[in-house]
């Protein structure tokens, strides 16, 4: 079958491949995939700068949604045919701390498919059932191809910070994440502002589309003065940083109030300077948040069938495997929200 490979480590040394199509063991389920969708961290593989687990040569990409193919023996919760997302993690030690205290997102030895084990940039797909999630009725094949993204804000939005009505919340960057985030937030009820640069233009549309109550262009608007106006000069009550921009992180320091709430979703390429003695003058609580847990995967499927999160609107192109470069291309160039292959036939 037809695969986009990472052939070696650094920058590039992607290309399209015939793999042989895996067979399930025990307690594993082949899945056909139907859409597979670009994350940032798949750019970052491209530059050769990801700080995760990387295993060269191995297909590419976690984001994706499809149908059960085949049944390793013992797998009794899947049928042939149902639709399916699942985890991005393929293996956890299992006795680590992390693992130990029911966050194995976090394992240290933690390797995931698309990057160590084999992705979903190709046909068929190995998984384990005990990791894969049914993809309620009501929700389209299309929509769960952003699960994982909504998997990973969830577990950042709801099981890392909290979030009340009575707050004012800053998500930085409008991206796919950025814009779940939006909803996230607007569930829990807060008050939703999105700042993002102007060449975010469409993106930022999308925001107000989706819920968020107001958008500031940081280039030429003051984020700080117009959250001040909002919160009696006290600042943000919750920065939500999706964009891995060093410059968002240092405002983000810089307008979230004292005792207020600092998550870090987004990833940066490579270490940067930041003034974290505001962390201490203000006492703001600083989360991290990587990957997602089960509990976070259980909640996506239920806020996606509840239209309480919807992803269809994100995804603005689908292109087939072949047009790979394309398609990245568009990814970093901003010119798209969601980027989605569709598999090709070898
Ligand atoms: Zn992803
Ligand atoms: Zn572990």
């Amino acid at each position: 079958m037809l695969a986009l490979v990472k052939t070696a480590p650094g920058k590039g040394n992607i290309e399209l491949r015939e793999v042989p199509k895996p067979k399930p063991g025990p307690g594993q389920v082949l899945v056909e995939i139907k859409y597979a969708g670009i994350c940032g961290s798949d750019l970052h593989i491209q530059e050769g700068d990801i700080q995760l687990n990387l295993r060269p040569p191995v297909v590419m990409g976690h984001e994706f949604s499809g149908l059960v193919a085949e049944l390793g023996e013992g797998v009794t919760k899947y049928q042939i045919g149902q639709p399916v997302v699942s985890e991005t993690a393929f293996y956890t030690c299992g006795s680590c701390i992390a693992c130990n205290t029911g966050n194995d997102n976090v394992c240290e030895h933690k390797a995931l498919i698309g990057f160590v084990y084999p992705g979903v940039f190709t046909e068929y797909v190995l998984l384990w059932e005990k990791r894969m999630h049914p993809i309620p009725e009501n929700v389209s094949l299309l929509s769960a191809v952003m699960s994982e993204p909504v998997a990973s804000s969830v577990r950042g939005v709801y099981e890392q910070i909290h979030i009340t009505p009575a707050d004012v919340v800053v998500v930085a960057g409008p991206g796919g994440m950025g814009l779940i985030c939006v909803q996230l937030a607007k569930a829990a009820g807060a008050y939703v502002l999105v700042s993002g640069v102007p060449d975010d233009g469409r993106r930022m549309e999308m925001a107000l589309t989706l819920g968020a109550d107001r958008t500031v262009d940081v280039v030429h608007e003051d984020l700080k003065g117009i959250l001040y106006g909002l919160t009696n000069n006290e600042g943000a009550d919750v920065y939500i940083e999706c964009s891995g921009a060093p410059a968002s992180a240092r405002t983000g320091l810089e307008v979230t109030r004292r005792r207020g709430q600092y998550l870090q979703l987004g990833l940066a390429g490579a270490p940067f300077e930041i003034d974290f003695a505001k962390i201490a003058y203000k006492e703001i609580a600083v989360y991290g948040t990587l990957g997602q847990k089960w509990t976070a995967w259980e909640r996506t499927m239920k806020l996606l069938a509840s239209g309480q999160v919807v992803t269809e609107p994100l995804i603005t192109d689908i292109l087939p495997l072949t047009e790979w470069e394309k398609a990245f291309a568009k990814f970093r160039a901003k010119d798209g929200i969601k980027v989605v292959m569709t598999p090709v036939k070898g």
